[in-house]
């Protein structure tokens, strides 16, 4: 009789799990479902651009129904509550529990706030399109209200906390747009103002220095104002304060400092570690349930240095890879394979022309090169989860907006930040 194999949650890890079943069973063998909270995949190393209006949210999103083929995959949209492990099956929201014989966890994090007083209340973060989308709006808003409030720093600051490759994307990103938002908006640039809050010693902290030191240099060209080497003490309404003493006054507090696995794992009694990640053997098996898999952000991923990874997009592709390959051996009674991880380079963008790029081997790049590099690998991304058509799907409709395509939203921004 066919196994039930579960996908839970259609990210990077899930999508390349539930495609590399699709492709590589016979329905004989296991019926295929994925269970996801909303209707479509979504790109979260693109949700920076969103936030800094360089894409609209629609082109980082596609329907599920586009990804899989659902003669062979059946697409379940319904939030996870948890997992019941000992009946072997996953509790959700609206729907009746989904049984499964094995279950592949991928359900990505949530936000890290290190306990830090106000955060959680106080600040936008960019872990979803939604929340981008209210990043975005927000700082439309901030700019239009700075323009009738010329001598509020309250509305003329944007405090982004965390610079990591998220905060930096962003700050750059948006540095570079400020420009032609603020034209549309009818206030000078030089009015606002970009902070960025790092508790660490440098932006980037980990990154290769060459590379975090020409990074700082271009944010700080770009006028962002940095602080280093200072923890986020306290976060209010308009707020934060530093473990200095400094306090920064703003209406628009964005967090990106940290993520932690989906409170889920922990919930379902999984054992975890850092952070909330499950400890996984070498086959991605949770520790103590064969029948579960645990990919990507949720998973503690052991590297060769025997330190914790670093979740990336590019590692939770791999891992759902990796899974959908050893399910089948599962499913095949053949012996599991032990996951190495092979993270080619890393890169990242800094602002909308300039990007990071460090290979493996050491060999590393600034500029207009390693911009390229980082939408290279989003080109390869979307061919490879949905062919050429996808592909091209995407460029065109990205030549078709306009750069900031503002009129459709403005005033819905207006309305939803006021409310
Ligand atoms: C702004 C930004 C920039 C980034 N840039 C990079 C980069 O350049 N390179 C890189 O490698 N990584 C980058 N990352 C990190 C990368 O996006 C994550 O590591 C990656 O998305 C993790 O993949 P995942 O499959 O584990 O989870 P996700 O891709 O987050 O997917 C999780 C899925 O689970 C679903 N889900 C969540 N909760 C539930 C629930 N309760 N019920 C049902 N479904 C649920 C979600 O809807 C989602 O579809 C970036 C992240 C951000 C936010």
């Amino acid at each position: 009789m066919a196994k039930r194999v579960v996908i839970a949650g259609a990210g990077y890890g899930g999508v390349a799990c539930a495609q590399h079943l699709q492709k590589h069973t016979r329905p004989d063998e296991c019926e295929i479902t994925v269970v996801n909270k909303l209707p479509y995949h979504s790109m979260q190393t693109q949700l920076h651009e969103i936030a800094a209006w360089s894409r609209e949210p629609d082109e980082i999103v596609v329907p599920l129904e586009y990804l899989f083929d659902t003669r062979r995959v059946q697409i379940g949209v319904d939030e996870i509550d948890h997992v019941d492990l000992e009946n072997r099956q996953l509790v959700v929201r609206e729907g009746k529990p989904i049984a499964y014989d094995v279950l592949i966890l991928g359900v990505g994090s949530v936000p890290e706030y290190f306990n830090i007083e106000g955060l959680a209340e106080y600040a936008m973060t960019l872990n979803s399109v939604q929340n981008a989308v209210k990043v975005r709006k927000a700082i439309y808003h901030a700019l239009e209200m700075a323009r009738e409030n010329p001598d509020d720093p309250l509305w003329s600051t944007i405090l982004i906390g965390g610079a990591g490759l998220t905060g930096v994307e962003l700050a750059g990103e948006l540095a570079d747009n400020l420009p032609d938002l603020c034209e549309r908006v009818g206030i000078s640039p030089s009015k606002i103002r970009i902070v960025v809050v790092e508790a660490m010693q440098t932006v980037l902290p980990g990154m290769d220095p060459d590379l975090v030191s020409h990074a700082k240099q271009y944010l700080e060209e770009k006028g962002i104002q940095i602080y280093t080497g200072v923890p986020i003490a306290r976060a209010s309404t308009d707020l934060l304060e530093l473990g200095d003493g400094t306090q920064l006054r703003s209406k628009t507090i964005i967090w990106t400092g940290g993520v932690r696995s989906n409170p889920i794992l922990e919930a379902s009694g999984f054992e975890c570690a850092a952070r909330g990640r499950a400890k996984v053997n070498e086959f991605l098996q949770a520790e103590g349930h064969e029948e579960v898999f645990v990919i990507g952000d949720c998973a503690l991923t052991i590297g060769e240095n025997g330190r914790p990874m670093p979740p990336t997009a590019q590692l939770a592709e791999q891992e759902g890879d990796w899974v959908g390959a050893n399910v089948i051996r599962l499913l095949r009674h053949e012996a599991l394979q032990s996951f190495h991880p092979d993270i080619v380079a890393t890169v990242g963008s800094v602002g909308r022309h300039l990007g990071i790029a460090l290979f493996k081997g050491g060999r590393k790049h600034f500029g207009g090169f390693a911009h390229f590099l980082k939408s290279g690998v989003n080109w390869q991304y979307w061919l490879r989860i949905g062919g050429l058509g996808f592909l091209f799907h995407q460029w065109f409709h990205r030549h078709w907006q306009q750069p900031l395509p503002l009129e459709s939203t403005e005033t819905e921004a207006l309305q939803e930040v006021q409310a």
